[in-house]
């Protein structure tokens, strides 16, 4: 946008902590928000909109515009999240899926150099301590139970920047798991899991304070017994939701929203290298993975028929765009749950999640439909993908 300079962006509509400016502007120097305005700005602004929203934060995502995290070197993992920066995702965890132990740690070491360099924010671990029953497009290979060693070699290569795992809470080892997690600042989320209500409620009091995907890859919630579902949204705990229209039904989404609140619903895609991508073969982790349509499943599934959903292709963008238009949410809500909401459970509502002077300048524009019109990121603009 500038080369330390200032300048102004307005809005019809700019969603702030504290409620929504209609009119509003913002003043941006030197890749912060300097100042966030009610009413219309005298100064000609730089970059106008309908809707100014805090930039989106993805905390569970593979990779994007054919790159993977859990697949290729440095430069892969570049070029998933400059994909989704041309989305509207300005921060960014990246997620490895379930594999060897080795793997994982090497993969976690390389990861940890991205967000050194300020490429990515940290790393989730999906896997590999899930059940083997609600493994989903997980290799079921590589899964192992939960053990304190391996989860503290695993946090060792991530060098700090190991924000979440997943844990499947019913697996012998579980809570042990979960209480290091938790005693070292690291999200014990459930999730691929079969649990019980109790035994997921159990978990929670161990320190499970993240829900990853709710409703995918677990029990599913059933009126005499409730299972992880049920357990997760009665405790006030964060629930991650794929809004992309195929995972989860809109009113399930919209079911989910309210019984979780909007300072605990997560917006997130899940989505691997094919996100952006056309119809095709790809490649999660070890697993062949078909997209069709624009939804991936696992390629060639045992007794023929379609395969397990393998992650969405959403965007941050298009989930945005659902929440609000399909689903129904108040805008304000979508933004929490897109951008502060994850902003503070990674620890970084100190840095950026919200439009609020000090913060960085990590903006999303939309149009009147919420489709995105550009993106500033720490100050920079950049153009939006087709
Ligand atoms: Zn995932």
């Amino acid at each position: 946008m500038t080369d330390g300079g200032s300048a102004i962006v307005s809005a019809e509509h700019v969603v702030t902590p504290d409620g929504v400016l209609e009119p509003g502007w913002l003043e941006v120097a030197d890749g912060r928000i300097a100042a966030v305005h009610p009413g219309r700005s005298q100064a000609p602004a730089a970059h106008r909109a309908r809707w100014a929203l805090p930039g989106f934060i993805d905390m569970h995502v593979h990779g994007g515009g054919g790159a993977s995290f859990t697949e290729g070197g440095p430069d892969d993992a570049r070029r998933a999240a400059a994909f989704h920066r041309a989305h509207g995702t300005t921060r960014i965890v990246a997620s490895l899926v379930t594999a060897p132990l080795a793997e994982l740690e090497r993969r976690s070491a390389m990861l940890a150099e991205l967000a050194e360099a300020g490429v990515i924010d940290g790393i989730h671990l999906e896997g590999p301590f899930l059940s083997a029953a609600r493994c989903g497009a997980q290799n079921p290979r590589y899964l192992t139970l939960p053990d304190v060693a391996a989860f503290t070699r695993l946090q060792a290569a991530s060098r700090g920047w190991l924000r979440m795992i997943t844990i499947a809470p019913e697996l012998p080892g579980a809570l042990e798991v979960i209480r290091a997690a938790a005693a070292a600042g690291v999200i014990a989320a459930a999730g691929h899991t079969d649990a019980s209500a109790e035994t997921t409620a159990e978990a929670i009091a161990a320190g499970v304070s993240h829900a990853t995907h709710l409703f995918n890859g677990m029990r599913p919630i059933r009126h005499r017994s409730p299972g992880p579902v049920g357990a997760l949204l009665d405790h006030p705990v964060t629930c991650e939701v794929i809004a992309d229209g195929s995972h989860l039904d809109d009113l399930i989404v919209r079911l989910a929203a309210r019984a979780a609140g909007p300072g605990n619903l997560v917006l997130i895609t899940d989505v691997m290298a094919a996100a952006g991508m056309s119809d095709g073969d790809y490649r999660l982790g070890e697993l062949d993975v078909t997209v069709s349509a624009g939804v991936a499943r696992l390629a060639e599934p045992e007794g023929g028929g379609l395969g397990s959903i393998a992650g969405s292709t959403a965007t941050m963008e298009l989930v945005v765009r659902r929440a609000i238009t399909a689903v129904g949410l108040p805008v304000a809500d979508v933004a929490a749950a897109a951008s502060t909401t994850p902003a503070r459970r990674l620890g970084l509502d100190g840095v950026t999640g919200s439009l609020r002077a000090g913060l960085a300048a990590d903006i999303a524009l939309l149009d009147e439909d919420f489709r995105l019109q550009a993106v500033i990121a720490r100050g920079e603009r950049h153009q939006p993908a087709a």
